[in-house]
């Protein structure tokens, strides 16, 4: 975002809470200079050091210092103390579609609403109604701008957010005043969905790390400018919180801000009862003050007692039990991944050749790889029929020899039928390498009966693994209504896998699921369900869900060599 947009709409917001406050003069002044610096042609920030900002027209004195005062210090106190002075909960009503400033007064006026949540029960017992000018139309409207809302500040998905942190690590390592940086919560706990960031920078010189960081490129908006901590809304609306820590207690504050909450909660109890006080300083003698350790995260489980544990762990469900035991499991890495195992390739749905995906499976150092298009009855996908599947196979068998570099494998996603029974003939699945049994249709079937189709395919003696077993979208859609004990129980007993598929909406096997497929001794197997050759980078995203649900390398097929991997698999 440039500069002029940053600047202009500085100058919106200030105009929007004057109207609310009925300085109307002031606050047309400051929507008409807003509108000048949107069409400027040239940076506002060269304007304002040849010292012309009054030169503009619409910018006077009071406005030019505004101006000069954010673009030096990426801050606006006559904005904060706007924004400080509105009642509470009329700056959010104010985000609903509908809502303009008065109306937001009024209904914090008459209504007494607080809050989003507090406009929701209102306009639910229809009391809105009741105002001069509101009727039950007003009341719909206005639930459905609350909908519509919520849906916009959902969380964001892994997938989404992972790529955004390597840009603001590298950003950040490139100033010589960070010594380490890490974004610590949810993010560094690799949960599937993600609210915000935390970056934490260890420095001795806090001041020009925050300078640095509010002026990263996709930086929006700037709510917050401090030595120690800034807050700022990238142009993909997702908010980055900055704290800067002294070298000496940041392994304390990187511990205490990866959470999760519940985890901290449990370590903090233990160490009560050995007489310690942990905190985001670091773990103290709880009579003394003495400062016991800080400055690592590993210093302060050794200390508690306990070996150290990887972020997705942390989540109090075992695993301070098992550190303070030393039975931690010792989770699979990206290392240990050795192959893709679904991908699909225009011979159906895909986007690129089989020869695309192989070379980009070749650029990730993969030994193998496994094609896997849809079969026949998912007609919108192009599915294969025997006859185009043996075509397919005399293919990749051919391309097999041209690429000595990698393993590539024959398979198929076959359609689970609404009956239970599978797309493709057992004589032509014999034939493939690597089947993938899943359902793409008839969600919405009662329990008893997808979860026994769901059996059935499982006991087809070609199928290797059940792709995305629940069906689940994440924040989009729940899972078939299935009885996932069973499923796992007959998956066991005939040696069927359940696949994790890394594609970032669907991590299905959620981690939660993993672990109980781990406990009913099922092995898993990780699949990009890559469409074009770029969507293979997903497989992390799957390999974030192993860890969470507690998977060693030899609970996943991927890290298997090929021709174990054969040997393995059913
Ligand atoms: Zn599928
Ligand atoms: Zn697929």
């Amino acid at each position: 975002m440039s500069v002029n947009a940053k600047v202009a709409g500085l100058l919106y917001e200030i105009g929007e809470i004057l109207t609310i406050k009925g300085d109307r003069f002031r606050s047309r002044a400051y929507s008409m200079a807003a509108q000048r610096v949107t069409s400027l042609t040239e940076d506002i920030s060269d304007i304002m050091e040849r010292g012309e900002l009054q030169e503009i027209p619409g910018i006077g004195q009071s406005i030019a210092s505004t101006v000069t005062e954010y673009l030096e210090t990426g801050e606006s106190s006559i904005l904060q103390e706007l924004r400080e002075s509105l009642p509470k909960g009329v700056p959010e009503m104010i985000e609903l579609e509908g809502i303009g400033p008065k109306l937001a007064m009024r209904l914090h006026k008459e209504l007494g609403i607080v809050s989003i949540e507090t406009l929701e029960v209102a306009a639910k017992q229809q009391r809105i109604r009741d105002l001069k000018g509101f009727g039950e139309k007003s009341e719909k409207n206005i639930l459905k701008a609350i909908e519509e809302y919520r849906s916009r500040t959902d969380r964001f998905l892994l997938g989404e957010v992972l790529p955004i942190i390597s840009g603001i690590l590298s950003y950040m390592r490139d100033s010589k005043s960070v010594r380490v940086v890490e974004v610590a919560g949810s993010a560094r706990r690799r949960k599937e969905t993600v609210g915000d960031l935390d970056v934490l920078v260890s420095s001795i010189d806090p001041e020009t790390v925050s300078d640095y960081f509010i002026t990263m490129p996709p930086v929006e908006r700037i709510l917050a400018h401090g030595p120690t901590k800034s807050t700022v809304v990238l142009e993909n609306k997702l908010q980055v919180d900055l704290r800067v820590i002294p070298p000496e207690s940041y392994g304390a504050a990187l511990q205490y801000f990866t959470g999760s909450k519940e985890h901290n909660v449990k370590l903090r109890t233990i160490g009560v009862r050995a007489g310690f006080k942990l905190n985001e300083y670091g773990l103290f003698d709880r009579e003394t003050d003495e400062l016991i350790a800080a400055e690592k995260e590993e210093e302060i489980y050794k200390a508690l007692g306990m070996d150290w544990m990887p972020p997705e762990l942390r989540e109090n469900t075992g695993e301070i039990e098992d550190a303070i035991k030393g039975t931690l499991p010792n989770l699979v890495e990206l290392k240990d991944l050795k192959g893709d195992l679904h991908v699909h390739s225009d011979w159906s749905d895909g986007r690129a050749s089989i020869e695309d995906m192989v070379q980009k499976a070749i650029s990730m150092d993969l030994e193998y790889l496994t094609i896997t298009d849809h079969t026949k009855t998912l007609g919108i996908a192009n599915g294969l029929d025997e006859i185009r599947l043996r075509e397919q196979i005399a293919k990749v068998r051919i391309l097999d020899e041209e690429y000595p570099e990698i393993k590539v494998l024959t398979g198929t996603e076959c359609d689970i039928l609404g009956d239970g029974t599978l797309d493709l003939s057992d004589e032509v699945l014999r034939e493939v390498d690597w089947v993938i049994a899943s359902i793409h249709s008839g969600f919405r079937q009662d329990s008893d009966t997808i979860t026994q189709r769901l059996i059935d395919a499982i006991h087809n003696e070609y199928v290797d693994t059940i792709g995305h077993p629940t069906g689940r979208l994440i924040q989009r859609r729940q899972g078939y209504n299935i009885d996932l004990d069973s499923i796992l129980e007959a998956a066991a007993n005939q040696d069927v896998m359940m696949e994790i598929n890394c594609y970032p909406d669907r991590l299905d096997l959620s981690d939660v699921n993993s672990r109980r497929a781990k406990e009913y001794g099922v092995m898993v197997s990780l699949g990009s369900d890559a469409h074009i050759p770029k969507e293979m980078e997903f497989l992390p995203l799957g390999l974030s869900v192993a860890r969470r649900g507690w998977l060693e390398a030899k609970d996943v097929a991927n890290t298997y060599d090929v021709n174990e991997l054969m040997k393995i698999k059913n």
